[in-house]
């Protein structure tokens, strides 16, 4: 439905997106991760109009609108910078991409979408009658009430508090199949990514650098730089070993792949599930912190050269500066590039 095609672009001396190709099939959800600066913005922006000099094609309903002003595309947007009208009414809000449509038919869509966002008692506020998760409820009706096929969202919560951010989080993905539209959504938290997204698209200075499930992305990152997004920051260095290889938590029975690459324990390893088979890795315990319901423990190696964060099931942790040792999953392990 939409293709963005070899897309560069670069601002005075700065490539911000090389080369970059993207397709977004009906009512898909794909989430574009990254860290600050890599391009997500500029390559959501060209794809909404809002950006002008790049090179490659924008492809929307098969029809080339590389050239075609933002207000012509069709495309929802729901940018941070894109704040509601101070001196309208929510319902009035609501309505605003509907104008010139019948009176009745208005009424009904917003009608229609403030009940789907559960904010209909808000009709007649006005913005800055409004918590900040109110508002962004009214910006997203307002978004999709001309019922575009696409909507671009920026870092649409990044100002909302947790509580606030997980809630519009959750109900998004079922908001947008409800209403049949695709999204793409970026942000720089790829944890958030995964919720949302049926497809990951990672971006490394301007240009992607994956395109899979958010299963298959935290399963199998495949680089460190992948896993270091996705909060797996301690892959191990590995030397070739008769029967693994070797690590500064002792030999793991894995072979790796090649050369130039780490070992990778996901830090679910410690979590038992069912008979997989385990290795016990002793290290020192450096940190331990609730991630409930588990705990994350940080362990040293007893060389002092590598960390290792591991999830395990205790209802209460280890003391800080103890010996310990965790059984972890063979299975929640893998190789990744090594490339931080
Ligand atoms: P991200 O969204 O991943 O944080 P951006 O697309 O905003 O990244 O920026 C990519 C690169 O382009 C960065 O190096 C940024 O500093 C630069 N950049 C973004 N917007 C502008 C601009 N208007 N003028 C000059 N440089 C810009």
């Amino acid at each position: 439905m939409l293709r963005a095609t070899h897309i560069s672009h670069s601002y005075d001396t700065t490539q911000a997106v090389r080369d970059c190709t993207l397709t977004v099939d009906v009512a898909q959800r794909v989430a574009i991760i990254g860290p600050s600066g890599c391009g997500k913005s500029t390559l959501l922006r060209i794809i909404a109009g809002l950006e002008s000099g790049h090179t490659g094609h924008v492809w929307y309903h098969d029809r080339d609108i590389t050239r075609l002003p933002a207000h012509q595309r069709g495309i929802g947007l729901m940018f941070q910078e894109h704040a509601l009208f101070p001196h309208m009414t929510v319902s009035a809000n609501v309505a605003y991409g509907l104008h010139g449509q019948a009176k009745l038919a208005i009424r009904a869509r917003v009608h229609q979408l403030l009940d789907l966002m559960g904010i209909t008692h808000l009709a007649d506020r006005l913005p800055e009658q409004l918590s900040g998760g109110e508002r962004q409820r009214v910006a997203l009706a307002r978004s999709l009430a001309p019922k575009p096929a696409l909507l671009l969202l920026d870092e649409p919560f990044a100002a909302l508090d947790r509580i606030r951010r997980d809630f519009l989080l959750d109900e998004l993905p079922a908001l947008l199949e409800h209403e049949r539209v695709a999204a793409i959504y970026v942000t720089h938290d790829a944890l958030e990514a995964c919720r949302f997204a049926e497809q990951i698209v990672v971006m490394r200075n301007g240009a992607i650098i994956r395109q899979d499930t958010p299963q298959q992305v935290y399963q199998a990152p495949q680089s460190a730089f992948v896993a270091t997004l996705l909060g797996m920051r301690t892959p191990l260095a590995v030397q070739p070993h008769a029967i693994g290889c070797q690590t500064a938590f002792g030999v793991i029975p894995i072979t790796p792949p090649g050369a130039d690459v780490r070992l990778l324990i996901h830090p679910e390893a410690g979590i038992p599930l069912g008979t997989q088979p385990q290795i016990l890795l002793e290290g020192r315990v450096v940190a331990t912190t609730f991630r409930p319901p588990w705990w994350r423990l940080t362990l040293q190696s007893l060389d002092k050269h590598a960390t290792l964060e591991c999830d395990v099931a205790l209802p209460q942790p280890p003391l800080s500066g103890e010996l310990y040792e965790v059984a972890v999953r063979l299975q929640a392990m893998s190789f990744v590039a090594d490339d931080v």
